[in-house]
């Protein structure tokens, strides 16, 4: 199996070749079809397995060929946010972002990482640049929905990554609040490496028929 016969653009190909990827990881095989088609995805998945690219490849690949992407790429007005991916941690965050800009370098897709810890008006500045794929951890994500300084209500896709880390570290909260202001219209990706009942919980609450893989 090829990144290719999966059926990624050659844009993402190419950068996913330069970055010395030759073969899908079973998670990637299985997530990218699925992420594709449009459908939501639960996927339990550890760190190591290749996951974070197995759902970037496919946002971007969705994000980059259809004709809003094409529409807004020649437009010169700010983009809103079309994908959300929040993470529980900044370390996360700022990986996530590296690994969309790195396989998103030949498609015309803008991003950012917004966490706490750091001064907001950077961020704030670069919101208003805009930008099509977001990452961000829950409570300054809050932050700026608070201060108007971000617009979710665009938002076509939303991904929560390690999804339990989030839920152990008390972000179940601010993550409702989240969704609350998400168009009801979207896709839903969830990653997690385990499944307690909270969890199941919030797959239930969030996802609709969603594809199941298991690494
Ligand atoms: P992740 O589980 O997303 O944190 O990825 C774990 C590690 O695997 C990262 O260092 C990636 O750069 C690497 N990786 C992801 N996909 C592939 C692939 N298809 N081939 C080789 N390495 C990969």
């Amino acid at each position: 199996m090829s990144f290719s016969a999966l059926g990624l653009s050659d844009a993402i190909v190419r950068a996913v070749t330069e970055h010395g990827y030759t073969v899908p990881t079973p998670i990637q095989t299985q997530a990218i079809p699925a992420v594709m088609n449009g459908g939501d995805l639960l996927a339990g998945a550890q760190t190591g397995t290749g996951k974070t690219a197995g759902f970037t490849l496919p946002i971007l690949n969705r994000l980059s060929t259809d004709a809003v992407g094409a529409a807004q790429a020649n437009k010169s007005s700010p983009r809103a946010v079309r994908c959300l991916i929040l993470t529980p941690t900044r370390e996360l965050a700022a990986q996530v972002e590296e690994s969309v800009r790195v396989y998103g370098k030949y498609t015309n897709l803008n991003s950012a990482v917004i966490f706490g810890g750091v001064g907001i008006n950077p961020q704030i500045k670069q919101l208003k640049h805009g930008v099509d794929i977001l990452v961000a951890t829950p409570g300054r994500l809050l932050d700026h929905m608070g201060q108007r300084t971000v617009d979710l209500s665009k938002v076509e896709i939303l991904i929560l990554d390690e999804a339990d880390r989030m839920l152990d570290m008390g972000f179940i909260h601010d993550i409702k609040k989240v969704l609350a202001v998400l168009p009801k219209k979207r896709q839903n990706l969830l990653f997690s490496a385990t499944f307690s009942e909270e969890i199941k919980a919030l797959a239930d609450g969030l996802l609709n028929k969603p594809a199941m893989i298991e690494v």
